[in-house]
């Protein structure tokens, strides 16, 4: 949505790195940022997060709610599935991002995620993921049987538990809702900036760019830099609030 109290500015970039084509899909119109990392055989990891995308995108209309982002959620879910299988694998992809909206008149944050990529939010210099990896590896490190520290090396880091499409009937996508602060600044991004950068890295990239293309354009440098491999695509979207008039 336009919520005329938030001036927002943003930035994206992708790179396909060393795979044969970049798989990533992003969406970054109508206070909408979504990002989705594909998989499947041939080009159906394109198309899929293609796919679901072009569902997602439903959410830049109106002040959509929790709820509405979970039926969102379950729409793409269903149109990813829907797709001719192929020889390989069932298309599948990952999601999130956030969307602008309002709850009780305030400008919020709608927040989404299924799979392992990432929406970040920076707020006060300080980067917090909001999102939960869905990972086998996430998954034991918050039962405690794998140290956080060796969760990036981890050789299963990339098998995702939930996604859209795929091998699963139903998804219960996580939703979040957030106020929007002045000066927040949020990051979508695919595993492929966080699998070869650390959050402090990330965090350090962030603060030193004030402008939100050029904390794109040099996050992706550095994940490619760093020996990144996969699809890596990045979004960064600044809000400013507008002083609103007395209601
Ligand atoms: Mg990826």
């Amino acid at each position: 949505m336009n919520d005329r109290r938030v001036r927002l500015k943003v930035g994206v970039a992708t790179a396909r790195a060393e795979r044969p084509r970049n798989e990533d899909s992003v969406w970054t119109q109508d206070g909408a940022f979504l990002v989705a990392d594909g998989m499947g055989g041939h080009d159906r990891g394109e198309v899929a997060s293609r796919t679901a995308i072009d569902v997602l995108s439903e959410l830049a209309v109106g002040a959509p709610t929790l709820d509405d982002a979970r039926a969102v959620v379950r729409e793409a879910h269903a149109a990813v599935r829907a797709l001719p299988k192929g020889t390989g694998r069932r298309p599948g992809t990952t999601a999130t991002g956030v969307v602008l909206t309002e709850h009780d008149d305030v400008p919020c944050w709608l927040v989404v995620n299924v799979g392992d990529s990432r929406t970040y939010r920076m707020a006060g210099a300080v980067l917090e993921q909001v999102t939960h990896d869905h990972s086998e590896v996430a998954e034991l490190v918050a039962a405690g049987v794998i140290p956080a520290e060796d969760a990036a090396r981890h050789p299963r880091r990339n098998v995702v538990t939930r996604a859209l499409g795929g091998w699963s009937q139903d998804v219960e996508p996580d939703v979040w809702l957030l106020p929007v602060s002045p000066g927040d600044r949020m990051l979508v991004c695919s595993d492929g900036l966080t699998d070869p950068l650390s959050d402090a890295r990330i965090e350090a990239e962030l603060r030193a760019h004030d402008d939100p293309q050029e904390a794109a354009d040099r996050l992706v440098a550095a994940a490619l830099a760093a020996g990144g491999r996969d699809n890596v695509t990045v979004v960064v979207v600044d809000a400013a609030l507008t002083p609103g008039r007395a209601r």
